[in-house]
């Protein structure tokens, strides 16, 4: 091997070494792991759910708006008042801006939120009657709404088009050999070919709450993971 090919072959990245090393330990195709991975996890986290609280489909779109560079904790300290004040899409359009801004503020963007968050409402109420849409080409038409805010607003409304890709998802997608990209949206491109369309919405949750609880992105806890088996990344010694 040449010094080049050499370099080469040790700058490779973590991921694509994680998709090879499922190979070398003949841990099985992603199609053949992808069952048992769904169900190991969905019985070790029978809780695995939205964290985020809301009681309507316009609660939940703006939740989700919110929880934009934050976490949903602080999103959920922030919605009660919040919703108790501003009912209808007409709500966050009649008060001045500046008030959003400050029922918003614990969340971070403030302005930015508010600014999208009244932009969603103006759309919601012109081109689909007060009501927030199921598909995602008409989610992605209000504005602040991007890839992840519409699959997690879809998926929670019971029509998932896709796979929702957070920073737990991609990890754990990568650690398990499922992907071997970076991009969230060739990860969700990856994972939509070997997830099963019906567990579309659950997977995300099954992924965020194992990475919460047990593969944390520092320091894996691989000795109590229910996929040490079917995981390349796995420290356990083998
Ligand atoms: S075996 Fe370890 S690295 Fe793999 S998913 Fe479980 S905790 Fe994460």
């Amino acid at each position: 091997m040449s010094d080049v090919a050499g370099a080469a072959r040790f700058k490779r990245s973590p991921v694509r070494s994680y998709v090879a090393e499922a190979r070398r330990r003949s841990l099985g195709s992603r199609r053949e792991r992808i069952g048992p991975i769904v169900d190991r996890l969905a019985l070790a986290h029978r809780d695995a759910e939205i964290a985020l609280r809301f009681e309507s489909d316009l609660e939940l779109l703006v939740s989700v708006m919110l929880s934009a560079q934050t976490t949903d904790a602080n999103v959920n300290r922030v919605t009660p008042a919040l919703f108790e004040r501003f009912r209808r899409p007409e709500d966050y359009l009649a008060a001045p801006q500046e008030e959003l801004e400050r029922a918003i503020f614990a969340t971070g963007f403030y302005r930015q939120k508010a600014k999208s968050i009244r932009g969603a409402m103006r759309v919601l109420l012109e081109e689909f009657d007060g009501q927030v849409p199921r598909t995602l080409p008409e989610l992605l038409r209000l504005p602040g709404v991007a890839r992840k805010t519409a699959n997690v607003v879809a998926a929670e409304l019971g029509h998932a088009q896709g796979i929702v890709v957070d920073t737990h998802v991609r990890r754990l997608s990568q650690r398990l050999g499922l992907t071997r990209n970076e991009d969230p949206v060739r990860i969700e491109r990856d994972l939509v070919r070997v997830v099963p369309r019906a567990d579309w919405a659950r997977f995300p949750h099954l992924l965020i709450w194992h990475g919460r609880r047990v593969c944390d992105a520092r320091r894996p806890h691989c000795a109590d993971c229910v996929l040490t088996d079917l995981c390349p990344s796995s420290r356990l010694d083998r």
